[in-house]
């Protein structure tokens, strides 16, 4: 598996987003980028990987921003959960509006839920369900390779913020308990914010952690 971490921002948004690949196919996942996705189509070009899919952990406008540019220059598919499909179109929902901004996304081509598996190239990657920061949040999982994509739902050093509509402290930290933190101790995680990956997210004694922790 290659995977490559883009600080693709913007002056608004500027966040990583994953480029992950198993020539010749590639996926990438949470475009949080600046809006005509310039960054992260330069990044697969370079890499030599055809994108297969855009993965939308949730539907934030920090995560969709590049969605339309990139689907339009790759004929990439884009993947959501069933519950996050009505952000990806409403800059309200998707809380562009905030910045003043009127952020929309195409609609998904393929809805997942959790228990399905995406394929790209050899490596199969799990969905699960993770809502609580939003409520069709998904993270996704490969065990093969004991890596964990997280989006908003897990940081480096605490949980995804519950603040805002949708938004559920106690969901969240029971999908953070019961479908991240049941994964192998040595799984390799990379949430959406991170500039580099956290490892032994178990241990860590920040208060959301622990309380995920011991309500299992
Ligand atoms: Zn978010």
């Amino acid at each position: 598996m290659e995977h490559d971490t883009q600080d693709a921002g913007s002056d608004r948004f500027r966040h990583n987003c994953y480029l992950l690949g198993c020539a010749p196919n590639a996926a990438r996942r949470d475009s949080r980028s600046r809006r005509n996705g310039t960054a992260i189509l330069a990044a697969a070009r370079e890499a030599g990987l055809q994108v297969k899919y855009v993965i939308n952990t949730h539907g934030h406008a920090d995560h969709i921003a590049a969605n339309r540019a990139v689907l339009e220059a790759t004929g990439a598919r884009l993947v959501a959960h069933k519950l996050e499909a009505p952000l990806l179109g409403d800059p309200k929902g998707n809380l562009s509006f905030l910045v003043g901004l009127q952020i929309t996304s195409p609609s998904p081509d393929l809805l997942v839920q959790q228990g399905d598996t995406l394929d790209i190239g050899v490596l199969h990657w799990q969905v699960l369900h993770t809502p609580g920061h939003t409520p069709g949040g998904i993270s996704l999982y490969c065990a093969s390779e004991r890596v964990l994509f997280t989006g908003d739902a897990l940081f480096r050093e605490g949980i995804g913020r519950t603040d805002s509509p949708g938004g559920d402290y106690d969901l969240l930290r029971k999908s953070i308990a019961d479908r991240l933190f049941t994964l192998p101790d040595e799984t390799v995680v990379y949430p959406a914010t991170a500039r580099r990956p956290a490892l032994a997210t178990k241990s860590s004694t920040t208060p959301g952690f622990a309380d995920a922790r011991d309500s299992r």
